[in-house]
């Protein structure tokens, strides 16, 4: 697929046909140019020839609740990318924004990959036009309700592109998904923080803790050495300062690493403003480490409850789900 010649070639056209070109792209979800009766003949051609619509993708794990696709780009880079379908009928579509990660996350098996390259805005689009056109195919009425920027890579690391494919996916004029639907998620990459705070569109933020101490999250995370917690929080503050807007912190419950009541207490000392929240998530096991107990999350989530943090757990039915976003090994295909 390649928009880049896109408005140029329709700027050499009657105005109308911005209109047309976009319904049959964003809404009506052509995959060929071919097939927009409307547009002039040769146009068609022209189109075909130079903006193709073509997507090369490849199906890995298809089940009732969680769909898996690699998606190629010309330069022969893959990445991956998940469509969720939730039990109330919801579909969250969790793009990847770089090929692998620089970031090397103990517990992650992107970060275990490496990194390839970042991604374009188009090619960050690219996933979601995938999954609109799956959906699209395989039911009449499906529509994507989320997207979440949780697949590989690092968003604020390659944040120019992300933010425009963001902007892309919101813009009434394409695929019109109001900004609440679409969340971020950041490794705590400070610059990044303050940047979203400044933007007009106001998505969701959440931010990868995983650790209430630097010495421990250090491990887990080598990034927390560039951004300590106490300049992470002043950030994270600043930006619901900002925009009013509650930030979610993730923190992937492992085994005898950080799910100790000590862990938990401290944790809460962190926790403490009414925006804050945080949401725990069983690990999906990548070589490494040991998913917790679901008594050991029970014990820790009702003792951040106890002092009044406000807590959201993954389900256990989304184990397979959840564990899409985070375990994406790209084009190596999928690990476990
Ligand atoms: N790089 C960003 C966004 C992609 S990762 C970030 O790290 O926030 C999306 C989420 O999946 C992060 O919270 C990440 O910590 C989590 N994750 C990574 N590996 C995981 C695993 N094996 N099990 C569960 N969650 C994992
Ligand atoms: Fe990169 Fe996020 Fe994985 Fe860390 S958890 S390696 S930041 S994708």
């Amino acid at each position: 697929m390649d928009l880049s010649k896109l408005s140029q070639i329709l700027q050499t056209e009657p105005k109308f046909r911005f209109k047309q070109a976009y319904q049959a792209l964003y809404q009506d979800l052509v995959e060929r140019w071919a097939d927009v009766s409307v547009l002039p003949l040769a146009l068609r051609e022209r189109l075909d020839e130079e903006c193709p619509l073509d997507i090369k993708s490849e199906l890995s794990v298809s089940s009732k609740k969680t769909e898996k696709a690699l998606i190629t780009f010309d330069d022969g880079v893959s990445v991956e990318t998940v469509l969720m379908r939730h039990r109330d009928g919801r579909n969250t579509v969790c793009v990847s924004s770089q090929a692998g990660c620089p970031l090397g996350c103990a517990f992650c098996a992107t970060g275990a990959a490496g990194f390839t390259r970042n991604l374009s805005a188009e090619e960050i689009v690219e996933q979601y036009f995938f999954w609109a056109r799956r959906l699209n195919h395989l039911e009449e009425e499906a529509k994507i309700d989320n997207v979440v920027f949780m697949g590989m890579g690092e968003p604020f690391l390659n944040y120019d592109e992300f933010i425009k494919a963001a902007k892309t996916l919101n813009d009434p004029e394409k695929f019109n998904l109001g900004a609440r639907r679409l969340s971020v998620s950041t490794a705590g990459i400070v610059e990044g923080i303050k940047k979203l705070a400044a933007e007009k569109i106001q998505m969701n933020l959440a931010v990868s803790l995983h650790a209430p101490l630097d010495s421990l999250r250090e491990q887990l995370m080598p990034i927390g050495k560039k951004y300590p917690i106490p300049v992470l929080m002043r950030a994270v503050d600043d930006y619901i300062r900002k925009t009013g807007r509650r930030v979610m912190f993730e923190y992937v419950m492992i085994k005898n690493i950080n799910d100790g009541e000590d862990d938990a207490v401290t944790l809460i000392n962190l926790m403490k403003k009414p925006l804050h929240l945080v949401n725990l998530i069983p690990y999906n096991a990548t070589g490494k480490f040991q998913p917790s107990s679901p008594a050991r999350i029970k014990a820790f989530r009702e003792k951040l409850e106890a002092a009044g943090v406000a807590v959201t757990e993954r389900l256990s039915q989304g184990r397979d789900i959840d564990g899409a976003c985070g375990q994406l090994a790209g084009g190596k295909g999928v690990n476990k």
